[in-house]
Formats: C-alpha cells, sequence, structure tokens
C-alpha cells in the first residue's frame, strides 16, 4: 500500500494547492478535494488527511464552504469532527452539546432551548478559525457522481492503510473522541480500511489529474 498511496501523495503534491481564502472560479465544479493539514507529513511532504467528495450535481465548491465558512457544524461532518477534538482537548463538557443535531425540527423542539447559544457561535467561530488557518487542499475534477464516490472511497482506503501516513505527535486528530479519527490518522470515519487502489485505478486516477 506504501507504493500507491506514495504516488498518490505525489501527483497530489503537484496540483496546485488552495489556501483560505480561495479563488471560487478556480474550483472545478464537479470533483474531489483532498486536504493537507498544517505540521502533518508524510512521503516528504504534507500528509494527505482527509479526501472528500460531494453528492449534489455541480456542489464541489459549495462543499468546500459548509467546510471552511459556514458556521453550521450539523451541515459538515469534518466541521463537527474539528470542534469534537478541539472541546474533548479541552475537556469542555460542552462536547455534549455540540454533538446533538439541530438541523431536524424533532430536536430542535427537544434541544433548541437547552443548547448555549453564545458558546456555540464561539465555537463554531474557533473550528472556522483552526480550519482556515491549518488546512489547505487541492481538488481535481470528475464530473460523474458513481465516479467521485468510487475514488474517494479507494483514496481513502489507500491511505489509512499506508504504514507512512502516521499523525504527529502533535496531531490534533489524536484528541479526537473517535478512535476511527485516532486510529487512521484520517478526519474520516467512514471507508477507512476497505478495497485500496489497484495500479490500475491510480494510473487512472492520474488521467484526471491533467
Ligand atoms: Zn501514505
Amino acid at each position: 500500500m506504501i507504493d500507491i498511496c506514495e504516488e498518490l501523495h505525489f501527483a497530489f503534491f503537484k496540483l496546485k494547492r488552495f489556501y483560505f481564502p480561495f479563488e471560487v472560479s478556480q474550483i472545478p465544479l464537479n470533483g474531489i478535494y483532498i486536504l493537507f493539514e498544517r505540521g502533518e507529513r508524510a512521503h516528504g511532504g504534507d500528509r494527505i488527511v482527509r479526501i472528500g467528495t460531494h453528492t449534489g450535481k455541480n456542489q464541489l465548491c459549495s462543499r468546500l464552504k459548509q467546510h471552511f465558512e459556514m458556521e453550521n457544524k450539523d451541515r459538515s461532518i469534518f466541521r463537527k469532527n474539528i470542534g469534537r477534538a478541539l472541546l474533548n482537548q479541552n475537556k469542555d463538557p460542552f462536547l455534549k452539546q455540540w454533538n446533538w443535531d439541530l438541523t431536524t425540527r424533532k430536536n430542535k423542539e427537544i434541544y433548541g432551548s437547552l443548547v448555549d447559544l453564545g458558546k456555540l457561535k464561539r465555537i463554531e467561530r474557533e473550528v472556522s478559525r483552526y480550519i482556515q488557518n491549518s488546512f489547505s487542499f487541492v481538488v481535481f475534477a470528475v464530473q460523474q457522481k458513481e465516479k467521485r464516490l468510487s475514488f474517494e472511497s479507494k483514496i481513502i482506503s489507500t491511505v489509512s492503510q499506508c504504514a507512512e501516513c502516521y499523525p504527529s505527535i502533535s496531531w490534533l486528530g489524536l484528541s479526537s473522541p473517535n478512535p476511527k479519527i485516532r486510529n487512521s490518522s484520517l478526519w474520516q470515519v467512514n471507508e477507512i480500511y476497505k478495497k485500496s487502489l489497484l495500479e490500475t485505478e491510480l494510473i487512472e486516477i492520474k488521467q484526471f489529474l491533467r
């Protein structure tokens, strides 16, 4: 797995790197994003810490904005997990409230009056600050949804099983309450340790990077 993961890293190192705030016009309408995190290194460069895509048509950019900008943890599992790690690191009991999903009407009725809205806002701000300052990414266009989901899953799987891709001692993910994040060294809970990329699929991905 190391060789394929290394080739993936090398291929992604060559792509244009985006930092917040990013130029929207340079993001393809449909595709996959690969996130790197400050301080995390592997294969002689930045370590891949998250792979993601979108299901809705032409939604790549809005997906990235849901992670980097929109202060609503219930619309981005990535934001939710960053917040969980930050709160858990500080042993902050607000973690319990942060886990409440306030998007459904039923949950709003149950938790709406209980949640500390001021604190929620402050943590959302902190999560934005962390994400905007610590993460950079590359993107590549993939039009077809099934293809995007298949590439996403296999890239996650490949990186999760790579022995060279391990976290620094200060990686925030090590403070995550979720063992899948701590153990995979990725901000991911699905598709880890599944079917990895075959050599032929790696070649196919490289054709999308041109
Ligand atoms: Zn690796």
